[in-house]
């Protein structure tokens, strides 16, 4: 941003903070904004810039733009389940009433905000537009004059809690609430160019910045659920507000203040010290993605050495087969540490190296998206395809998996296997459904797919890097203002074969990067119907840099032919089991598609089992599924037993059907499972 923008941008905010409303037509609009990161590799495309036009994604678009986002207003104004928007209407004095609800209901509430204006970038909803500046309005009225925004601690306060007072107890998630409001409110911001939800940010991180002027050790203990470092980064790409970028900084310096921390908010030790994922996986993957941000503003060094051992860790010991992340409902971490002092209580956490179980993971939507922020700003940070296969992997199996078809139904918890009976009773369902108390991940999975076109593509000087495959258009401007336009055609990832057309271009060449994914073995890219050239290699970016004309085309070739997976040997939960891949996408097997009387549990995998691929358009709204013949052994009853000598009951050929392991559990309550033992 020029300085002259930057100084418009200040006198609008100015009077977007009194009531005089604006829009500001921005230049930097990506959903992670990385045009002036002075460490980023990659620019990210502004969000109207790509847009999905057919298939996979551009269905899933369509689901959250058509359901998701109604259906979630309703929820989110409504006070049937409880109370998101009336908590602000009650602050902001405009009906009478009492909080109700989590204390960290402001945030999810700023989330579903962000994935509504994301939608407005591709669809120019004049109506939702209107509706999201009625419910702005209302939370600037619910803003305190200096600044403070945080309904839960509002309302207490004048309900006569003189003992609840802002920023003194960490389980009131104010810093996760502050996080998402600033994310939420730049996102609101590049999608609209308005300048009302940015105003509200602003005045809220000048009140953090007025606050955390002289953190204490008890002021640091609230830098819980962290949110807040991508918030206030963002904000600073936004704003270009050097303060910002400062109180970044010193929330993550604050971090080493806090006394007696433990691995449920990562404060053990140091971040600069820490080489392994640890403790409650959503405020990991948050500041994981948080240091990442600082990182690409930064360059600290010492930053990104931490950040590259805790995915190493992650990606080769603790992070499951379909991208999922949190291994355990609750535990104690370092669990099995020699320094015993040092361990404390944990929940939904990553467990020890190579603690992987089943039927028992928990793997909250949350934790894999935040997978996905994280990977994603690894990735612009290095331009590594290895992060964009994260990328990839988590959104088509753990994080698509957290919600319904009907776009209605929801999951908290994403296990890998489910039986009837279970061995264990667990706290959250084993089915979706409309609400949970804890409604973190329905508005993040909403904001997460109407802003997944964005990671699409990126930029850098005189290059488009492809990222991610999907019927899709592309018009943006390389250096030198020239204008670029593409448009990209697939069935993936029911299918590899991609074709990639530039619409406009202009006279000076410029590359295309192609992702080609870590799965493939030999990938071909064919020019304008030219020779095939099968030099590209897996978990990197073929480079086509030529001088375009508008027509040229390009044929990308990723055969997907079906992969039957096994886990390294010290997964004990995975020992002697396979599991079914096939592209990016992870199988499971749902007891709906087995036949009669046989269970989950019953079904074994030949080694040479055949899988044929075929495409169903009448099941769970059009899927690939894998068909084949397994063996089933009928179990006998193990009620009451806990071992037995060996059955020797005989093995029998079995038809056996893989579903996409994010549509299980769209047909009523059924048992699942991702690994199943081999039959020899
Ligand atoms: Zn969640």
């Amino acid at each position: 941003m020029n300085p002259i923008a930057r100084t418009l941008l200040k006198i609008q905010l100015c009077l977007a903070a009194v009531g005089i409303a604006f829009s500001l037509c921005a230049e930097d609009r990506g959903l992670v904004d990385t045009t002036s990161s002075s460490s980023a590799q990659i620019r990210t495309v502004s969000l109207d810039e790509a847009h999905w036009t057919r298939g996979f994604w551009a269905d899933r678009f369509e689901l959250c733009r058509t359901q998701m986002v109604p259906s979630m207003t309703r929820l989110m104004e409504g006070t049937n389940y409880s109370q998101f928007f009336r908590n602000f209407e009650i602050t902001a004095g405009i009906v009478k009433g009492q909080s109700h609800g989590a204390t960290f209901n402001d945030g999810d509430f700023y989330k579903f905000l962000e994935g509504a204006s994301a939608t407005l970038a591709a669809t120019n909803d004049s109506a939702l537009q209107k509706k999201l500046d009625d419910l702005i309005a209302v939370i600037a009225k619910a803003q305190e004059t200096n600044g403070y925004i945080d309904t839960w601690i509002q309302l207490h306060q004048r309900g006569g809690e003189t003992n609840i007072a802002p920023f003194q107890n960490p389980e009131h998630f104010e810093m996760y609430n502050f996080g998402q409001l600033m994310t939420a409110a730049c996102v609101h911001y590049r999608a609209t160019h308005e300048t009302n939800f940015l105003a509200i940010a602003c005045k809220a991180a000048d009140f953090l910045c007025e606050s955390f002027e002289n953190p204490t050790p008890a002021l640091a203990n609230n830098l819980i659920c962290p949110s807040h470092y991508m918030g206030i980064v963002e904000l600073y790409r936004a704003t270009h507000e050097p303060r910002y970028l400062d109180l970044a900084k010193k929330f993550f310096a604050m971090r080493d203040l806090v006394k007696d921390g433990g691995d449920d908010n990562q404060d053990r030790i140091p971040f600069q010290q820490q080489d392994e994922a640890e403790g409650h996986a959503v405020r990991a993957n948050y500041l994981h993605a948080g240091a990442a941000d600082l990182f690409l503003e930064t360059g600290d060094a010492h930053l990104w050495r931490s950040l590259s051992e805790i995915w190493t860790n992650v990606v080769t010991k603790k992070m499951y087969i379909t991208g999922g992340c949190g291994a355990l409902y609750d535990g104690a971490s370092p669990d099995g540490s020699k320094d015993q002092k040092h361990i404390t209580r944990v929940h939904q956490s990553y467990g020890r190296n190579f603690q992987l179980p089943n039927t028992t993971a928990y793997n909250e939507t949350c934790a894999n998206i935040g997978n996905v922020f994280w990977n994603w700003r690894m990735f612009l940070a290095s331009g590594d395809a290895r992060f964009m296969d994260v990328v990839e992997l988590a959104l088509y199996n753990s994080v698509l998996s957290g919600g319904a078809l009907d776009g209605t139904n929801f999951f908290y918890t994403n296990p890998l296997r489910v039986t009837d009976p279970m061995p264990v009773d667990l706290r959250w369902s084993r089915q979706r459904v409309p609400f949970v108390g804890s409604f973190c991940c329905p508005p993040n999975l909403l904001r997460t797919i109407a802003e997944s076109s964005d990671y699409a593509y990126g930029k850098s000087s005189d290059s488009i890097w492809v990222n991610l495959y999907g019927g899709s258009s592309l018009a943006t401007k390389l250096s030198g203002d020239t204008e670029v336009k593409l448009s990209q055609e697939t069935d993936y990832p029911w299918n590899g074969r991609v074709r990639i057309k530039i619409e406009k271009c202009g006279q000076d060449p410029f590359a295309l990067k192609l992702r080609i994914p870590g799965w493939v073995k030999s990938a071909s890219v064919r020019i304008n119907n030219g020779a095939p050239d099968i030099s590209a290699r897996p978990a990197s970016y073929f480079e086509i840099r030529k001088a375009w004309k508008p027509g040229d085309f390009v044929d990308l070739d990723l055969p997907m032919p079906v992969r039957v997976m096994e886990a390294n040997p010290l997964v004990e939960d995975d020992l002697n089991q396979v599991a079914v891949q096939r592209g990016p996408v992870v199988y499971c097997l749902e007891s709906p598609d087995l036949p009669a009387g046989v269970k989950i549990s019953d079904v074994r995998i030949p080694a040479d089992m055949h899988l044929t691929a075929r495409y169903d358009r009448w099941l769970l709204n059009g899927v690939v599924v894998l068909e084949g013949r397994a063996l089933a052994q009928s179990q006998m009853d193990w009620n009451g037993t806990l071992y037995r000598e060996m059955s020797r009951a005989e093995l029998n050929p079995c038809n056996v059907k893989f579903i996409p392991y994010s549509v299980w559990q769209n047909r009523g309550r059924s048992e699942m499972t991702v690994w199943l033992p081999r039959a020899n």
